[in-house]
C-alpha cells in the first residue's frame, strides 16, 4: 500500500507566513520589502478607522496588497470579549463587507484586536466565514497550528527572529511540515528604527527552493485541501474534488501533484 503524505505546493515541507495589523502606512515600506524578496503576507485592517492618522487609503487597498492577503482585524478594535456577542458580529462582517468590495474576493480571515478572545468568540467565528484567527505572543515553534481559532505565530518580528530563521532554514527531515509564521505592526520598525531587521530577515529567507511563501489563507487553504481529498481504500488512486491543485509526498517522498477536478493513479 502507498504511503502518502500530504505537502505543502510543489511538494515543500517548509512554509513561511508573516502578519500584520492595523494597515498604517508604513505597510507600504513593509510590503517592497516582503515584494523584492519573494516572500506573502496578511495584513489585518480596521475598515471603520482609516480617517484617523497615518492609515493607508482605502482606495490603495486592491493595488497595495496585490498579491498578498487582506483580512479582518474588525471595524473599530474593539477589546472584543468585553463586548456583547451581537455587537463582535457586526464588528466582523461589517469589516468584512467593507474589505470584500474593496478586494473582490471573500475576506475569511482574522487577528483578534488587543488579542481579545474568549471561547463563545471562537464558536462565533465559523458561523461568520471566518476561517482562522490570530492571537498575540510567541510559540518559539514550527508546528502547525492545532486550533486555527487560536493560531499563535512562531515569533513577534522583535523576538529572536534572526535565530528563529536561521533555525527554520536548517530545518530538514521531511517527515514533517513547518511553519515559521512571523507577526507584528509596520509602525514598530519606525518605533524602533529597526527597518534593517527585517530587510536583514527577509534577504534571509527568501529564494529559497524547498520553502513555500504563502499568506496566512493560503495555508489554511492547504492544510483544508487535503482533508477534502478521496482516496482509495489502498491509496492506489485519489481524486481531488476541489478547483485548486493538491500536492502529496508518495512512498520515498516522491512529489505529486493532483490537479483540481482530476483523478491520478498512485
Ligand atoms: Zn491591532
Amino acid at each position: 500500500m502507498n504511503r502518502v503524505y500530504c505537502c505543502f505546493p510543489g511538494g515543500k515541507h517548509k512554509a513561511l507566513t508573516m502578519s500584520y495589523d492595523d494597515g498604517r502606512t508604513q505597510d507600504r515600506r513593509l510590503i517592497d520589502i516582503f515584494n523584492q524578496n519573494g516572500i506573502k503576507g496578511t495584513f489585518h485592517l480596521n475598515s471603520g478607522l482609516f480617517d484617523r492618522g497615518e492609515r493607508i487609503d482605502p482606495e490603495e487597498i486592491r493595488t497595495l496588497y496585490a498579491g498578498h492577503e487582506v483580512a479582518c482585524h474588525t471595524a473599530t478594535h474593539p477589546t472584543i470579549a468585553r463586548c456583547p456577542l451581537p455587537e463582535v458580529a457586526q464588528e466582523i462582517l461589517a469589516d468584512r463587507q467593507f474589505l470584500e468590495k474593496r478586494t473582490g474576493y471573500p475576506v475569511r480571515g482574522l487577528s483578534y484586536p488587543n488579542g481579545s478572545l474568549s471561547e463563545e468568540i471562537e464558536e462565533l467565528l465559523p458561523l461568520l466565514g471566518i476561517r482562522y484567527s490570530r492571537v498575540v505572543g510567541s510559540s518559539d515553534s514550527f508546528a502547525l497550528p492545532e486550533n486555527p481559532y487560536r493560531w499563535q505565530a512562531t515569533c513577534h518580528h522583535n523576538h529572536r527572529l534572526m535565530e528563529l530563521g536561521e533555525q527554520f532554514l536548517g530545518l530538514f527531515k521531511k517527515q514533517y511540515l513547518y511553519l515559521m509564521y512571523v507577526w507584528g505592526h509596520s509602525y514598530e520598525f519606525d518605533d524602533k528604527n529597526n527597518w534593517d531587521l527585517m530587510e536583514g530577515f527577509c534577504r534571509m529567507m527568501g529564494g529559497k527552493e524547498d520553502i513555500w511563501y504563502c499568506t496566512n489563507i493560503e495555508f489554511m487553504d492547504c492544510m483544508d485541501d487535503f482533508k477534502q481529498l478521496q482516496f482509495a481504500s489502498d491509496n492506489s488512486f485519489v481524486y481531488n474534488p476541489g478547483a485548486r491543485d493538491c500536492w502529496i509526498a508518495v512512498n520515498d517522498g516522491t512529489p505529486v501533484r493532483i490537479p483540481g477536478g482530476e483523478t491520478i493513479t498512485l
